[in-house]
């Protein structure tokens, strides 16, 4: 390729996207609402870990807990880990409705889940009416919208609910969680036979995808696959 060529080529690509100011240095993005080198910065998840829950594990094996008590989901897809500073974007995205943020994050997502194996249908994390009423809006869902477009698979709104405002699980002890959630969550949907994939922007102990899970399989999925943004590590 001649150096015109790729002049034109560098000048195109650069015309992708318009140009904003990056979200973490403040420098012009032509890569989104971060720049590629803020991008390569971030907390990707990387090793192996365990296909079930994403917490590390040598090998990529299934991890010690997951043999010892099994999740009701079968396979967890996360982008990053819970660190800096996915955490404040995580927390600006879910205080602040920035969009914007959701619908980058959602792109990180897209490419991850096997296309050999993608799912019937999307739940986002249900949020509590009175909760999603002082919030204005729930956040997995801003995340579980734009992936439904890019891969073609329902979002089903209405087919789950939380039942119950529990206490928020970051004010609980990890060995409570399971116990705050159970029958947190209810599904009216037929899932006979389905693969459904649940959204959330979080997994920490994994609790509340456990609770949905659990409601999905009462309600006859064949399997359950958790898809986060982050992961505690
Ligand atoms: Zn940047
Ligand atoms: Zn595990």
């Amino acid at each position: 390729m001649s150096i015109v060529q790729s002049a034109i080529l560098n000048i195109c690509s650069n015309f992708r996207l318009p140009a904003e100011p990056c979200v973490l240095c403040g420098s012009m993005s032509h890569h989104g609402v971060w720049c590629e080198a803020c991008d390569a910065a971030l907390p990707y998840l990387a090793g192996s870990h365990c296909p079930v829950c994403a917490k590390p594990a040598p090998n990529g094996e299934v991890c010690g807990h997951c043999l010892k008590d099994p999740p009701a989901f079968s396979h967890t897809v996360a982008v990053f880990a819970y660190s800096f500073p996915i955490d404040r974007l995580i927390q600006a995205m879910k205080y602040d409705e920035q969009i914007f943020l959701a619908r980058m994050m959602a792109k990180k997502l897209a490419p991850l889940p096997d296309r050999s194996n993608l799912p019937d249908c999307l739940i986002a994390m249900p949020l509590h009416p009175a909760r999603l009423k002082s919030r204005g809006f729930n956040q997995a869902q801003l995340i579980a919208k734009p992936l439904s477009k890019s891969l073609g698979i329902p979002l089903l709104n209405q087919a789950c609910q939380r039942l119950r405002d529990t206490p928020s699980q970051t004010s609980l002890p990890y060995d409570q969680r399971g116990k705050n959630m159970r029958g947190a969550f209810g599904c009216d949907a037929d899932f006979s036979g389905k693969h459904v994939a649940l959204v959330d922007d979080v997994m920490t102990s994994g609790a509340s995808m456990n609770a949905l899970a659990k409601a999905a399989l009462t309600k006859g999925a064949a399997r359950v696959s958790a898809w986060v943004i982050a992961r505690t590590t």
